[in-house]
């Protein structure tokens, strides 16, 4: 139990541009309060040229650590101490830790993103199609690489950036990587054990919006995820859960990603359920 004479919280917090929308404020202090912890998460909308300022007004006030969104998680890097292994091989950061009197960069994305995958398939050996090759993609394909992926599809609009990704996966994993440009509709090969949206199609307000997918090369045997946090029941999961797919929204996501960005910080493993709630009661789902 926390003090009730020591009037000091731990502060941690999100910089992001925009950040009105975003709301793990809401998640991860339901879980402070759900564990009895005296820490505060405040959400600032940080533009680009002042992200440096906004790190070293963190440090001076104390702060035990903060998340980073977009678009700060690349540029971060420059005003921190290190980097733990998985943010340097992504080489991007979403959540910074206060340790030993440095800042360090972690990324929680892909690991927040394998927790929930392991709840349905171990993707050891298993073949991935990814869609998408930005931040997101990127930590979701460098932490199923380490978890021993077997291949990794890479299907993205731009090909420079697809081949960055694809490159970094075979030079740096063992996984076996091949890009797939993606100019027309994109059929799932048959036998694909794993489809993965990393792309920020079907995002609010366009929530309508789909991949360029023929849907009916979905079906089941296969695992379809979305990063999209909301809404959670995307186009394409509903596509997918309609031919026989087993789904995973994105929602597990971002509340395993928030349960070890609070593990960091505070020490506890934060239950993961009162957060899922808390998002869902937001959502209305
Ligand atoms: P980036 O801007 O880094 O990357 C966006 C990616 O989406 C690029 O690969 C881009 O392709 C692709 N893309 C955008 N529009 C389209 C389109 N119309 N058709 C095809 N591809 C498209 O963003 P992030 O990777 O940081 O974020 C992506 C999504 O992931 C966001 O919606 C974000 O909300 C979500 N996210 C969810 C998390 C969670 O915890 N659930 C955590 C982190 C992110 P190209 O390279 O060709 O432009």
């Amino acid at each position: 139990m926390p003090d009730p004479l020591n009037f000091l919280s731990l502060l941690t917090g999100s910089f992001a541009t925009p950040a009105a929308e975003n709301p793990t404020v809401a998640m991860i202090e339901a879980a402070y309060r759900h564990h009895g912890l005296d820490a505060r998460y405040i959400n600032c909308d940080v533009a680009r040229d002042d992200l440096g300022d906004a790190v070293r007004g963190a440090w001076s006030m104390g702060w035990g650590g903060f998340n980073c969104s977009i678009p700060h998680k690349v540029a971060v890097i420059e005003h921190l101490d290190g980097l733990d292994d998985s943010a340097a091989l992504i080489g991007a950061v979403n959540c910074v830790v206060r340790r030993a009197d440095r800042w360090i960069g972690a990324n929680t994305d892909g690991q927040g993103f394998l927790e929930s995958l392991r709840t349905v398939v171990d993707p050891a050996g298993k073949s991935l199609v990814l869609f998408g090759a930005g931040g997101a993609a990127r930590a979701i394909a460098v932490e199923s690489a380490l978890a021993g992926a077997a291949s990794i599809s890479v299907v993205n609009r731009d090909r420079n950036r697809g081949m960055e990704l694809v490159a970094l996966l075979n030079e740096r994993t063992q996984t076996r990587a091949d890009l797939v440009v993606w100019d027309t509709t994109f059929r799932v090969p048959e036998g694909s054990d794993i489809v993965v949206n990393a792309t920020s199609v079907g995002l609010f307000p366009d929530v309508e919006a789909r991949l360029n997918l023929d849907p009916d090369s979905l079906g089941p045997g296969m695992v379809v995820a979305d990063v999209i946090p909301n809404p959670p029941r995307t186009r394409l999961l509903r596509d997918a859960q309609a031919r026989g797919a087993t789904v995973l929204d994105g929602l597990d996501m971002l509340v395993n990603q928030g349960v070890i960005s609070i593990l960091h910080w505070t020490g506890v493993d934060a239950d993961p359920t009162v957060m899922r709630r808390k998002l869902e009661d937001l959502f209305e789902v």
